[in-house]
């Protein structure tokens, strides 16, 4: 197996190259026409066929149309940030891959490279799936409208998410999250408040929706302190608040945004339940109305027990100790996280794996967390990336045939 790690960093320069290519160029959302252009003829390079599915990109490597499916998932897309890591290669479009994605796409197309380099040897079928999207949390639900999973069926699938900026840890380490929910439901709602407005001398004439959101927002807290359990892993923020805009005019209307992540569907419910009923209530007790709607609702990404068993068993042969469990890796912090992953959608569908690559520690520069204006990457574990990628899709292949 020493000849596939060889292999894997032989690609180093090329991936780098193709890293800052993409960090250059940044594009968000559901269409990233220049990002999927380029995937595209890099796989054509590579001996592959691309299609393109639901604003994203698929490939299959693999000796024939006998055996199982693996799924490997790479996002492509950036964020609506201004960049300030000071790289020389930072973007200047004013977007910005502050997330890591620009490392994901890098590291599915090495590892497209080396799969292809051993596709004798492949016991199935790997398909390659990069998707646009993930930011805003449709791409990959897009993606399974669009057939993702289908032709070859899909029968397990896994993704990678760079970690960087994280303290007591070490670079290129291999974080599997544990089994079970390893990121949280995520749940983006809006309450749309209506009063009725009037004149700010005469405030007894009008519904004042801006004292309703007072009232709603301090209420809403409760869920919080006294109502979930406090051994439940859960929180809601309230990120936007926007009503009126004059000193001495009461406005008709008000909204509020949050989002809500929560871990296990009877905590998921019981926090949607609460949300409109105290929303709603507590916008009658002032004689106004409250609306609660919901702007995105991503499933958690569940770690399947026997998929995370045999990738973990499989990385670890290929690479030690630098594999890590989650549940016991820097006191348990990369175990669940909080943030949203809309691979929870594949995973509501085939038994799937989410783990973390550690790409940039603080004591070698790398201070700042993903999404940060000033977050920075280590460009030297690309090439173990695309080789986790491709040896865990092989050796599941060989061990489900
Ligand atoms: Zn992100
Ligand atoms: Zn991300």
């Amino acid at each position: 197996m020493n000849d596939f790690i060889q292999s894997a960093e032989a690609l180093q320069e090329e991936l780098v190259t193709c890293r800052r290519h993409l960090h250059q160029a940044p594009e968000i959302g559901l269409e990233l026409p220049n990002t999927t252009a380029f995937v595209i003829e890099k796989l054509k390079a590579y001996g592959y066929a691309p299609t393109r599915c639901g604003g994203g990109v698929v490939a299959t490597c693999g000796k024939g149309v006998s055996g199982k499916t693996f799924m490997l998932r790479a996002d492509m897309d950036a964020l609506p940030i201004q960049e300030e890591s000071g790289e020389p290669f930072s973007a200047t479009n004013g977007n910005m891959h502050a997330c890591g994605h620009d490392f994901h796409t890098t590291m599915l197309l090495g590892c497209a490279k080396l799969l292809k380099q051993n596709e004798s040897a492949i016991e199935g079928t790997v398909k390659l799936m990069f998707q646009p999207g993930e930011e805003v949390a449709l791409g990959a639900k897009t993606m399974i409208e669009a057939g993702v999973l289908k032709n070859p069926d899909v029968d397990a699938a896994m993704m990678i998410h760079v970690l960087t900026g994280a303290p007591g840890v070490a670079n290129g380490d291999v974080v599997v999250m544990a089994e079970g929910a390893a990121s949280s439901n995520t749940d983006a709602f809006r309450i749309n408040v209506k009063g009725k407005g009037g004149h700010g001398a005469t405030p007894h004439e009008t519904v004042d929706p801006i004292n309703v959101m007072a009232h709603v927002h301090t209420a809403l807290q409760v869920i919080n302190a006294r109502e979930v359990n406090a051994a439940e892993l859960f929180t809601m923020t309230i990120g936007e608040i926007r009503a009126g805009s004059a000193n001495n005019v009461i406005p008709d209307t008000g909204y509020m945004r949050g989002t809500i992540r929560s871990f296990g569907k009877p905590t998921r419910a019981f926090v949607k339940e609460r949300l409109a009923e105290i929303s709603e209530s507590v916008a009658k007790t002032f004689r106004a109305e409250a609306e609660v709607v919901y702007e995105f609702e991503v499933p958690s990404v569940i770690n399947e027990g026997s998929v995370r068993r045999e990738s973990l068993a499989a990385m670890q042969s290929l690479f030690g100790d630098t594999i890590k469990d989650a549940s016991t890796y820097a006191g348990g912090m990369f175990a669940r996280i909080t943030g949203s992953e809309d691979f929870g959608y594949v995973s509501e569908e085939v038994p799937s794996l989410m783990v973390g690559l550690v790409t940039g520690i603080p004591a070698d520069g790398h201070r700042y967390p993903m999404h940060h204006p000033k977050a920075t990457f280590d460009e030297r574990v690309l090439w173990k990336g695309a080789a986790v990628y491709a040896h865990t899709a092989m050796t599941w292949l060989k061990n489900n045939q």
